[in-house]
């Protein structure tokens, strides 16, 4: 048996009954890496200290009593990867950017801290889109993540990164972000679970913003089980995040049985690949035959959801990244003959792309004049958006539907078209926008390539989804 192959919970029990050592478990991760790495590009930096924390633990180990104690923290010496985002102390936090390349993060992020609370061992850094910006890892600074079932085509993004790395066994779970789809789309192109937590129940501190009001740290795990274990370790209210939920409501767990599943008619339609629909349907046909109870609802107001959202979130961007300046953070154009040229000087070489048209985007829609006939339109459209969701709710228990109109496409397919890179997430922004809770679960392949479902909660009833996905897990597994 090679470690890295097992699930989070098969790895913590292994450890548990000493039938590993965590020193074998990390070592066995950095092997894939070694494997895989170059090719895929999955991370960008690979912390050279992980074995020896794994011997730390190893040698805490002895201090807990043997077999499946109770006190050994739920992510003991579990290898976790973490998207170059996220800000770990005193390691380099590039978020994909020329910008930050050598900016050195002065704190743990709270989910760090948390990770670090429950026993993980952190083992790197993983490739993103710049800032989060995309759906394919192909506008990272630092080159594309590959596709661990087809190298030739993408790994989705923006948490691309991540999705590799679990699904090529170089983690045994990881870190990323969702602000439009960036954990789910990957995870749905890479045959991985992506969990997106409801908006405030993981804090954000310590996570290089992209989009405040939308950004949601979350898993991507092999099983929607080890999903469950990591969202439990990092989430939580946060005094650095005030967004954070200071109390979660009461979790409302239904039984399996009760529960009513709506399928969304706007998911079903032009666009979306018929292949991957035929997917999508037959498990749904397998839950019938085992009992579930389907309604079909509509959302009238999808259609402009991708529109809404490429209206606030450049907004956001533009007034998040205005910080990146050459002179607080990393680096810093050495040719300016004044302020503001350090400031032109840097900005222009140290962003991509991608994010210079959303910050020129974000600054025009907030600009005096546009602000009403677009930020402030598009703030109602969310508004309708999010009521939308909350009709259906009243009717069903979960939203099931595809993860992405298709599966994963080609390197360089869509680089060259923006609008059809942003089509990409035309099925998890709407989530975002509304704050709701989401999971992506692996839905069996198309050939060689990995299809995704998703299934949306209603808000803080993360508890439903986990228990829905679990169940459709072992169905599309059982075929
Ligand atoms: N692909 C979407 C975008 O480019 C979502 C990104 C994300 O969730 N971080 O905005």
């Amino acid at each position: 048996m090679n470690p890295a192959h097992l699930t989070i919970k098969e790895a913590a029990e292994n450890i548990a009954e000493r039938k590993i050592s965590v020193t074998e478990l990390v070592s066995s991760c950095l092997k894939e890496i070694e494997k895989h790495n170059t090719d895929l590009n999955a991370y960008l930096n690979i912390f050279d200290d992980s074995l020896e924390e794994a011997k730390k633990k190893d040698e805490e180990l002895s201090g807990y009593p043997k077999k499946d104690s109770p006190q050994i923290p739920s992510l003991f010496g579990i290898p976790i990867a973490v998207k170059d985002n996220i800000l770990v102390k005193d390691k380099i936090c590039t978020a994909g950017s020329k910008i930050l390349e050598n900016f050195v993060a002065p704190y743990d992020a709270t989910v760090i801290s948390k990770l670090k609370k429950h026993g993980a061992i952190l083992i790197g850094k993983t490739n993103l889109d710049e800032f989060a910006m995309g759906s394919s890892t192909e506008n990272s600074a630092f080159g594309p993540t590959k596709n661990p079932h087809d190298s030739s085509r993408v790994a989705g993004g923006s948490s691309g990164g991540s999705a590799a790395a679990v699904a090529a066994n170089m983690c045994l779970g990881a870190l990323g972000s969702d602000t439009g789809g960036s954990i789910r789309q990957p995870a749905s192109f890479c045959g991985t679970v992506g969990f997106k937590p409801t908006y405030g129940t993981v804090s954000r501190h310590g996570l290089i913003a992209m989009a405040s009001s939308l950004d949601q740290i979350g898993p991507l795990t092999k099983t929607v089980d080890d999903a469950e274990i990591i969202y439990k370790a990092i989430s939580g209210g946060d005094d650095f995040d005030s967004t954070s939920v200071k109390n979660l409501p009461l979790p409302s767990k239904k039984e399996r049985k009760d529960l009513v599943f709506g399928i969304p008619k706007e998911y079903f339609s032009e666009g979306l690949d018929p292949e991957v629909e035929k997917k999508i349907r037959k498990t749904i046909e397998k839950m019938k035959d085992a009992g579930v109870a389907f309604k079909e609802i509509s959302l009238p107001s999808f259609e402009y959801a991708l529109a809404a959202y490429y209206v606030i979130v450049p907004a956001e961007i533009s007034a998040n990244l205005a910080r990146y300046d050459g002179i607080r953070y990393g680096f810093s154009h050495q040719e300016a003959k004044n302020l503001l040229e350090v400031y032109n000087k840097s900005r222009h070489a140290g962003f991509g792309d991608e994010v210079k048209r959303r910050i020129m985007l974000g600054t025009y829609t907030l600009s005096a004049g546009y602000y009403d006939a677009y930020y402030i339109k598009a703030q109602k459209v969310r508004r309708v958006i999010k009521e939308g969701f909350a009709r259906a709710f009243e009717e069903i228990d979960l939203l099931l539907g595809p993860t992405t109109s298709t599966t994963a496409f080609q390197l360089g397919e869509n680089t060259k078209d923006p609008l059809k890179m942003y089509l990409a997430d035309i099925y998890t922004v709407a989530v975002n926008l509304a704050g709701l809770p989401a999971i992506s679960i692996p839905a069996g392949k198309i050939g060689n390539l990995p299809v995704g479902l998703q299934l949306i909660g209603k808000w803080f009833e993360e508890e439903n989804i986990f228990e829905a996905a679990k169940f459709i897990e072992k169905l599309i597994t059982s075929r």
